[in-house]
């Protein structure tokens, strides 16, 4: 709850009706600091002001203790995904994905005529590294660590073992590591490996833990010479506003630590409210819980849209599944009264 009040308590994200419990974003607000500097940034923001956007890429290199070369912006990481999926697929070097998964990039592909092949994950909810190198064919791997919609993360050892031996493949395909989440968990990143790995991509975000999703701010660490190949358009192209808030958020590591701690105890309580009452759930490291709600749950999420509140869309093949972002303790109350009465729970 300090996160809560760092969020500012007349907060205009956290009173709306009604309530977003469906994209993953944060309930937390966008942090004070990074609102007072996008507010001051709005002012210069007649100018390019292309010196920021470098400040910007010199921290974020920086703080992850690679070359400003490594280091490309873009308006939210979705775009970096988008190009990475143009640069490196083509009819016969196939996009590979998790089952279920986040579908930005196999959009990307399907809308250009790019192979797909979809991997299911392990039980445990990690990647099937192993499948997805043999399908790989000099493609593109895509993973996000942790995952979407699941919240489940691979472990790094798995994840080292599969940027190596795709390196000695004789077409390696290229690795995208997608660390969107990976604030939430406490999982290593894999931009140390960028270093020893010349097929490795690895992405962030500003719009998940930092709170500034419609700010847009995301970024991808590779090797130059991977990099290059993904600049279908000019690199750094991002919101003056977007830098300046992306700097506050940098700069403020202890708002960051007090998020990934109110969304930890958040999850814990929640994932021990779903224990009591019998229902199973993805092991989550992240900000979202994948629920097996035991009936369609296209109509819980419509009962509970009636109610109103937001949840995650239904996921193909997952005709069961609700995916849930967790919120405040105040929205954690009112989504289990909601879902208690929505699945006819006993009362608790
Ligand atoms: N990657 C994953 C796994 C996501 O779930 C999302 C958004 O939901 C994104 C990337 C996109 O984030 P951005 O706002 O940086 O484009």
């Amino acid at each position: 709850s300090s996160a809560r009040h760092a969020a500012g308590e007349g907060d205009a994200c956290a009173l709306q009706t009604p309530l977003c419990l469906n994209l993953n974003e944060s309930p937390y607000g966008v942090p004070p600091a990074a609102r007072q500097a996008a507010s001051e940034a709005i002012g210069l923001s007649s100018r390019y002001q292309f010196e920021r956007v470098e400040a910007l890429r010199q921290a974020l290199a920086q703080c992850h203790g690679v070359p400003l070369e490594w280091v490309s912006l873009y308006p939210g990481s979705n775009r970096a995904l988008h190009y990475a999926t143009l640069a490196f697929t083509r009819a016969d070097a196939p996009l590979v994905v998790a089952a279920p998964g986040y579908p930005v990039p196999e959009q990307a592909a399907r809308l250009h005529g790019r192979a797909v092949r979809r991997v299911p994950l392990l039980a445990d909810g990690g990647h099937d590294v192993q499948a997805m190198l043999a399908a790989s064919e000099g493609g593109l791997i895509y993973i996000a660590n942790p995952n979407n919609p699941t919240g489940t993360v691979t472990p790094h050892a798995a994840l080292l073992a599969l940027v190596e031996q795709a390196g000695a493949l004789p077409h390696p395909p290229v690795v995208l590591i997608d660390e969107a989440y990976l604030e939430f968990s406490d999982e290593p990143s894999m931009i140390p490996a960028v270093s020893a790995r010349p097929g490795l991509v690895v992405t962030r975000t500003f719009s998940k833990i930092h709170g500034l999703a419609g700010l847009r701010l995301g970024y991808a660490i590779a090797q130059p010479a991977v990099l290059d190949r993904m600049h279908t358009q000019p690199a750094h192209d991002v919101p003056v506003p977007a830098v300046a808030a992306a700097l506050a958020c940098l700069h403020d590591e202890a708002e960051c630590a007090r998020r990934k701690a109110a969304n930890t105890a958040q999850r814990e309580a929640f994932c021990a409210w779903l224990d009591r009452q019998g229902l199973r759930y993805s092991p989550s490291r992240s900000n979202c819980v994948l629920i097996d709600c035991q009936r369609p749950a296209a109509e819980v999420i419509a009962t509970l849209a009636a109610g109103g509140i937001r949840v995650g869309r239904p996921w193909p093949g997952l005709e069961q599944r609700l995916r849930v972002t967790l919120g405040t303790p105040d929205e954690m109350t009112r989504l289990r009264h909601a879902l208690s009465q929505a699945l006819d729970l006993p009362r608790s």
